[in-house]
């Protein structure tokens, strides 16, 4: 797939939230993030950014015992699932309805589910420079990346 990417190095947590509440502000229905990075990397601080964008007042934490957590309080209803427990067929838990839901899906460990992931999606890599430093890079489908990416930055 042709992409646009962006990247950049965060120097805190909140940078790195600051950062994803600013691209949350540019999603729309139907948008599908990925998130990839090991474990400490940032995913769970980029995903609390990103749901303050959307105006989600609720604290999210990882959805790793519950696979999907919706949170509907925001600008837009927030699908955050994590596929890492997943056992068993992934269609039992009906992905396609979220992904083509009224929200936004964003999927951690989402190599799990590879094949039921649409076309088009947001791609999301953190990778740990140090203590407190990443470097966060989007990937984003080209028709995406004037409306996603074009001067977004971390502040
Ligand atoms: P994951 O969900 O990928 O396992 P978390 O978001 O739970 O990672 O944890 C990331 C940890 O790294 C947190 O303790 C956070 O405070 C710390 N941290 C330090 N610097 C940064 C940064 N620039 N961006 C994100 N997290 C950072
Ligand atoms: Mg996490």
């Amino acid at each position: 797939m042709c992409t646009s990417q962006a990247e950049w190095v965060t120097h805190s947590p909140e940078e790195t939230k600051a950062l994803a509440a600013r691209l949350a502000a540019r999603l729309c229905v139907g948008d599908v993030l990925t998130l990839e990075g090991d474990l400490g990397a940032g995913k769970t601080t980029f995903s609390q950014g990103l749901a303050r964008g959307l105006g989600i007042a609720d604290p999210i934490d990882s959805p790793t015992f519950t696979l999907i957590k919706e949170y509907h309080e925001g600008r837009i209803p927030l699908y955050h699932m994590d596929a890492y427990r997943l056992e068993g067929e992934p269609e039992e838990l009906g992905w396609d309805e979220y992904f083509e839901g009224a929200g936004i899906c964003l999927v951690e460990w989402a190599s799990r589910i590879e094949h039921w992931l649409p076309e088009g999606r947001i791609a999301i890599l953190i990778r740990r420079l140090d203590e407190n430093s990443r470097h966060i890079q989007v990937r984003v489908p080209p028709e995406f990346g004037e409306r996603l990416l074009k001067g977004l930055s971390v502040t």
